[in-house]
C-alpha cells in the first residue's frame, strides 16, 4: 500500500508524458533530432547533455521560457529520454504547501527530471523548499512547534529540475540563479513550422502537400501548439470539401472558414488591433485597460497575442502603453492618422494631448 506521501506525490503528478495517449503527446518528438528548430538551443543542449553523461551525473537544473505552445514540455520530455531517466510533470499551481512539493521529491529516482510547469507561480513558501532541495539534493524539515521545534535534514536522490515558465521576468531572483542553463525559445519561422506539419502529417497518415503544408505553416503564429491545434479542423475541411489531401488550396480555405486571415491573425487578434484603433487612437494603452474593454484576461492577451503581434510588426509596447503601428492599420485596410493627430510617442519630447 502506498504511504500518505508516496499517495499525494502522486496526486500532484500530471499524467504528462508518460501517461495518456493524447494526440499531442503521440506528435511530440522524442529526440533531440527529431525537435525541429529552434538550433541554437538544441546546438547547446546537445553538449550539456554529453558532458552530463560522460561525467555520469545528471543534466543540471533547466529553465525554459519562452510564449506557450513553443515545445518546453517537449524539450523536458526530450532530455529525459536523451538522458535515459523517467520524466515527472507537475506544474507550479499544482504545488500549494512546501508538503506538497516534498512528497514530490522524495518520490523522485536517482537521476529523474522532474518538471515543472509555469514555475513563476510557486509560493514563496514552497520556493523555499526547493532552495536545498536544488543545491544540495536535501530537504530541511521542521518537526513539532515553539521552543521544542527541530529541524531535520532529509536527503534527496540527485535530479534535474526543469522549470518552464512564459514569464522569465516573473521569477524571483533566488530560484533563477539555481538553474545552471537558461534557454530562451523562440518563434518558429514559417519553414521550420511547414517541417513540424509535415512530420505531423507522417505520423497521423494525412496526405499534405509541401504547399498546403506551407500554407497553414505561414498562418500559424510561430508556434507549433497552435499550428497542431487546427490540424484536425483542416483535416475535416479536407475530407468533407475536398479530395482528403491538404493542398494549398484545401488549406487556405479551412483557414479562412475559422476566420484565419492570410497572416495568421485570429479575429481575437484583429479585436485587439481595432480596439487600440478604435477606442485609444492606435494607443498607447494599458495593458488590463485594454484587457477591459475586450473582456478578456489580461494575461490571455499577453501570453496569447502579443508575442505574434509584435513579431509581425503590428503592436509595440512602450512604457506608457500598447500601441499600434502603420503596418497594423494597412493590415485591417484602415488608414493611419496624420501624425499630428496621433498622441506623441513616448520617445517624443513633445506634450501628451490629454483628449
Ligand atoms: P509548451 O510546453 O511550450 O507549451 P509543448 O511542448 O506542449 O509546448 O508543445 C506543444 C505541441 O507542439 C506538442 O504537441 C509538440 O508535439 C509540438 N512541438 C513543439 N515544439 C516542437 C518542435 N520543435 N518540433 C516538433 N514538434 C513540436
Amino acid at each position: 500500500m502506498l504511504d500518505e506521501t508516496a499517495r499525494f506525490g502522486a496526486e500532484l503528478m500530471q499524467p504528462g508524458l508518460t501517461g495518456a495517449d493524447t494526440e499531442e503527446n503521440n506528435l511530440r518528438p522524442k529526440r533531440l533530432e527529431d525537435y525541429v528548430g529552434q538550433e541554437k538551443v538544441k546546438q547547446n543542449l546537445k553538449v550539456y547533455l554529453e558532458a552530463a553523461r560522460r561525467r555520469g551525473e545528471p543534466m543540471d537544473h533547466i529553465l525554459l521560457y519562452g510564449p506557450p505552445g513553443l515545445g518546453k514540455t517537449t524539450l523536458a520530455g526530450i532530455v529525459a529520454n536523451e538522458m535515459g531517466v523517467q520524466i515527472r510533470v507537475t506544474s507550479g499551481p499544482a504545488i500549494e504547501k512546501p508538503g506538497d512539493l516534498a512528497a514530490l521529491l522524495t518520490n523522485l529516482q536517482e537521476g529523474d527530471v522532474l518538471f515543472i510547469d509555469e514555475i513563476h507561480r510557486l509560493s514563496r513558501q514552497v520556493e523555499e523548499v526547493l532552495y536545498p532541495a536544488l543545491e544540495d539534493f536535501a530537504l530541511d524539515i521542521m518537526i513539532g512547534k515553539g521552543p521544542s521545534a527541530q529541524s531535520i535534514r532529509i536527503n534527496l536522490p540527485r535530479f534535474t529540475l526543469i522549470g518552464a515558465t512564459t514569464r522569465a521576468g516573473q521569477l524571483t531572483g533566488p530560484l533563477r540563479d539555481r538553474f545552471g542553463v537558461l534557454l530562451k525559445l523562440e518563434l518558429y519561422s514559417p519553414d521550420e513550422l511547414s517541417r513540424i506539419i509535415m512530420r505531423s502529417a507522417g505520423i497521423l497518415d494525412q496526405p499534405i502537400t509541401p504547399e498546403g503544408a506551407y500554407a497553414l505553416a505561414t498562418c500559424r503564429r510561430g508556434t507549433p501548439r497552435e499550428a497542431n491545434r487546427y490540424w484536425n479542423r483542416v483535416r475535416d475541411f479536407a475530407t468533407v470539401l475536398g479530395d482528403g489531401i491538404i493542398d494549398r488550396d484545401a488549406a487556405l480555405l479551412a483557414l479562412k472558414r475559422m476566420d484565419i486571415d492570410a497572416l495568421g491573425l485570429d479575429e481575437l487578434d484583429r479585436s485587439v488591433l481595432r480596439a487600440i484603433i478604435e477606442l485609444y487612437n492606435g494607443g498607447p494603452v494599458g495593458l488590463e485597460t485594454l484587457a477591459a474593454a475586450l473582456g478578456e484576461e489580461a494575461v490571455t492577451l499577453e501570453d496569447l497575442c502579443e508575442p505574434y503581434l509584435m513579431q509581425m510588426g503590428f503592436l509595440t509596447r512602450t512604457p506608457r502603453g500598447r500601441c499600434v503601428t502603420p503596418l497594423a492599420y494597412g493590415h485591417l485596410g484602415l488608414q493611419p492618422p496624420a501624425p499630428a493627430s496621433r498622441p506623441a510617442a513616448p520617445e517624443d519630447n513633445g506634450q501628451q494631448t490629454l483628449f
